[in-house]
């Protein structure tokens, strides 16, 4: 991308954007149980993958959400994001540091609110970070007209520091309802579980997020057992590439995944609207 100038762009220059698909371009979904409609044309959100979980997506209502701040040190990360310095919320899934090494830098950098398990948000708060809006799974809140519901996740949750390891509460996902309606499941770093099939139930996402890269999360295949029970549409494969160790790659969940779902392959940068 070009027209950077202060490491986190106003306006990014979507002619440098390759949009493999655009979000929501698939979706068909008509009217939903209890007579709500998700049909969504052409959704305005733009997801930027910025390496391994963490993204940055504005919003069809013009908001700009960081997940998983994992920026200085990310190998993956590319140098424009590294330092956000506008943001309009930041969303944690777990404390593992290659998920929430800068939330306190980019929080008080940006002043932006950040949701986060009540563990989370406190562990922030004794670092000087006042504007947190703790929360835990099964809870909603709204971000400026979008709502943040805080789901299961099979995973582990802590940070070390000064050489001890510090608990943090549970792993989590969130479910995201955007201004327009889409609502789209940030997975974190999980293990496929049956429960997304209540997530499916309930939230009735189109689009996914979900870990591919094995070891530490889901792999491909079970990636793509989360798709079909998810019923999604489209899905970010992430959590790859970063190291050898993370094997699972888009063209392994493409093998796996069931006929209509699109594989929205992002590059660290790249952005898909
Ligand atoms: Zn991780």
């Amino acid at each position: 991308m070009t027209g950077l100038s202060d490491g986190m762009p106003d306006e990014v220059d979507h002619s440098m954007c390759v949009a493999v698909v655009g979000v929501g371009e698939l979706l068909d979904r008509t009217i939903l149980a209890g007579g709500r409609s998700d049909y969504v044309t052409h959704s305005a959100l733009a997801i930027t993958w910025l390496g391994h979980g963490s993204f940055h997506f504005r919003t069809p209502g013009g908001q700009k959400l960081l997940i998983d701040p994992w920026l200085e040190t990310n190998p993956k990360c590319p140098p424009a994001w590294k330092k956000p310095t506008a943001l309009d919320g930041i969303l944690i899934t777990h404390g593992h540091a290659d998920h929430a090494t800068d939330a306190a830098a980019v929080a008080k950098a940006t002043g932006a609110p950040v949701i986060a398990s009540f563990e989370i948000c406190t562990w922030l708060g004794h670092k000087g970070i006042k504007n947190v809006r703790p929360m835990n799974k099964g809870g909603t809140q709204s971000l400026g007209g979008v709502l943040v519901t805080m789901v299961d996740a099979r995973h582990s949750s802590s940070i070390e520091e000064d050489g001890t390891i510090i608990p943090l509460g549970e792993a989590a996902g969130f479910v995201i309802k955007f201004e327009d309606g889409l609502t789209l499941y940030f997975a974190g770093d999980t293990a496929l579980f049956g429960d997304m099939r209540l997530i499916a139930e309930i939230y009735h996402p189109v689009i996914a997020c979900v870990p591919i890269g094995d070891l530490f999360t889901m792999g491909p295949q079970d990636a793509a057992k989360a798709c079909e029970w998810l019923g999604v549409k489209q899905v970010v494969p992430m959590h790859y590439g970063t190291f050898p160790a993370l094997t699972g790659t888009p063209d392994m969940l493409r093998k796996h995944l069931p006929p209509g779902i699109e594989v929205l392959e992002l590059q660290p940068g790249e952005t898909s609207e």
